[in-house]
C-alpha cells in the first residue's frame, strides 16, 4: 500500500460522463489499497471560456478578480468528482487550493508555491477518504488573496502535493497515451516514449511541449518525485519521467545508451521584437534588456546582427511570449527606442536530446532537413541538449513533419488523441 497522487486534466473531465469514468478509475486505485490524492483541472475548455468572458466585460481584467474567476473552474470539477466518488460508496472530499495548504506568493496569474501545508489532506486520508484538490490555485499569506499558478498549473499542484505528502508516484492523466516524440496533434506519426529523463522533459517543456507544465517537471526534479504520464482513456503503461542517477545512468544506476534525439517540440506562442538601428557600442544591449527585464517578461532567443560598417548601427531581435509583447513595446518606447518591429507570425521548432552532447552534426542535419522542405530559418539558438530555430508560423507544421521524418522518429502507425480540443 502506498500513497498515489493522480492528476486529471481538463479533457479527462470534460463532461458528466467523463467525470464518472475518472471517478471509477480513482476508486479502483483506492480499492487496490492505496491512499489517493487527486488534483483536478477545470472541465474541458472552461478556463479559456472564463477568460473570454472576462475580456468581454473589460479589456484589462483586474488580476485579483481574474484569479477569483478562473479558480471557480476547478471548484466545479473537484466538487462534481467528489460527488461522483461518493455515489460509488467511497468517502471523498474536495478542497480548494487554500484549504489544501497551497501557499503561494502574491503574484496573480503566475504565483509561485512558497509552502505546502497539506494538514487537512493528511487528515482526510487518515480517515480513509479520497482527497480531491482543485488544481492550479493557491493562497497568499501576505495579501490573504486567492492566486493562480499560471495556465496549465494543475500539473504543478499535483507534483507539489506529491512532494509534500511523500507520495510514491505522481500520475498525470491526460488525453494521449503518454509522452511522444512530438505533439500527436501536429505530427500524427509521433512515436510513443516509454521512459524519458527529467532533463530532456524539461527542455521539451521549455520548448513548447504542452504535455507537462514546465514548472511541474522542475518541481519534480528538485524534489525527487517520479512522474508517470498516462491516458485516462485506457490502461496502457504510459511514460515514466525519471531522474537519472548520473549522466548516462538510469534511475538504478545502470548505464543506458541515450537516444540522440528525444523529441521535436514546437511553440506558436512567441512573438519577435526587433530594435532597429542600435549604436554598436558598450552598454546598448544592457540598456535594452534592463528595460525589458523591468516588465517581468521572459526573453527567449536573442540575436544581434553585425553592424553595417558605414553607419555603425545594428539591429537587436529577441523572442518572448506573445502575451508580453505589448507591455515590452510600450516600455521600450517610453525609454526612447522608437524604431521597433513587432512580428507575431513566428513559430519555433526545437530538437531536444541528451545524446546531442556526444554527437556532432545534429545541427547540420536539422538545417538540411529544413532546407529540403523549402523552409527558411530566421533565428537559431542552442543549448547543450537543444537546437531551436524560428520560422514563419504557417510553415511550422511542415517543418516539424520534415524534421521528425529526417531524424527517423516516425512511428509505424498514427498516435491516438482521445479527447481535448487542443485549445
Ligand atoms: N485549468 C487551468 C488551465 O486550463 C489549469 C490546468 O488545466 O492545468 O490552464
Ligand atoms: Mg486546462
Amino acid at each position: 500500500m502506498g500513497l498515489i497522487v493522480q492528476k486529471f486534466g481538463g479533457s479527462s473531465v470534460a463532461d458528466a460522463e467523463s467525470i464518472k469514468r475518472v471517478a471509477k478509475r480513482i476508486v479502483e486505485t483506492r480499492k487496490a489499497g492505496h491512499e489517493v490524492v487527486v488534483a483536478v483541472s477545470a472541465m474541458g475548455d472552461t478556463t479559456d471560456e472564463l477568460l473570454d468572458l472576462a475580456h468581454r466585460v473589460t479589456l484589462l481584467p483586474a488580476p485579483r478578480e481574474l484569479d477569483m474567476l478562473l479558480t471557480a473552474g476547478e471548484r466545479i470539477s473537484m466538487a462534481l468528482l467528489a460527488m461522483a466518488i461518493r455515489s460509488m460508496g467511497h468517502d471523498a472530499r474536495s478542497f480548494t487550493g487554500s484549504q489544501a495548504g497551497m501557499i503561494t506568493d502574491a503574484q496573480h496569474g503566475a504565483a509561485r508555491i512558497v509552502d505546502v501545508t497539506p494538514g487537512r489532506i493528511r487528515e482526510a486520508l487518515d480517515e480513509g477518504a479520497i482527497a480531491i484538490v482543485a488544481g492550479f490555485q493557491g493562497f497568499s499569506r501576505d495579501t490573504r488573496d486567492i492566486t493562480t499558478l499560471g495556465r496549465g498549473g494543475s500539473d504543478t499542484t499535483a507534483v507539489a502535493l506529491a512532494a509534500a505528502l511523500d507520495a510514491d508516484v505522481c500520475e498525470i492523466y491526460t488525453d494521449v497515451d503518454g509522452i511522444f516524440t512530438s505533439d500527436p496533434r501536429m505530427v500524427p506519426r509521433a512515436r510513443f516514449i516509454p521512459r524519458i529523463t527529467s532533463e530532456e522533459m524539461l527542455e521539451l517543456a521549455a520548448a513548447g511541449a504542452k504535455v507537462l507544465h514546465i514548472r511541474a517537471v522542475e518541481y519534480a526534479r528538485r524534489h525527487g518525485v517520479t512522474l508517470h504520464v498516462r491516458s485516462s482513456f485506457n490502461n496502457k503503461q504510459g511514460t515514466i519521467v525519471y531522474n537519472p542517477a548520473g549522466p548516462g545512468l538510469d534511475a538504478k544506476g545502470a548505464p543506458v545508451e541515450e537516444p540522440v534525439i528525444a523529441g521535436v517540440a514546437t511553440d506558436l506562442g512567441e512573438a519577435k521584437i526587433t530594435v532597429v538601428g542600435v549604436r554598436d557600442e558598450p552598454g546598448k544591449a544592457a540598456g535594452i534588456f534592463t528595460t525589458v527585464a523591468g516588465t517581468g517578461a521572459n526573453i527567449d532567443m536573442i540575436v544581434q546582427n553585425v553592424s553595417a560598417a558605414s553607419t555603425g548601427l545594428t539591429d537587436i531581435s529577441f523572442t518572448l511570449p506573445k502575451s508580453s509583447a505589448q507591455t515590452v513595446l510600450n516600455a521600450l518606447r517610453a525609454e526612447g527606442y522608437t524604431d521597433l518591429q513587432h512580428d507575431d507570425q513566428i513559430g519555433k521548432l526545437s530538437l531536444v536530446g541528451a545524446g546531442m552532447r556526444t554527437n556532432a552534426g545534429v545541427s547540420a542535419e536539422l538545417f538540411r532537413a529544413l532546407a529540403d522542405a523549402g523552409i527558411n530559418i530566421e533565428m537559431i539558438s542552442t543549448s547543450e541538449i537543444r537546437i531551436s530555430v524560428v520560422t514563419r508560423a504557417d510553415s511550422i507544421k511542415a517543418a516539424v513533419t520534415a524534421v521528425h521524418t529526417a531524424f527517423g522518429l516516425d512511428a509505424e502507425t498514427e498516435a491516438v488523441v482521445y479527447a481535448g480540443t487542443g485549445r
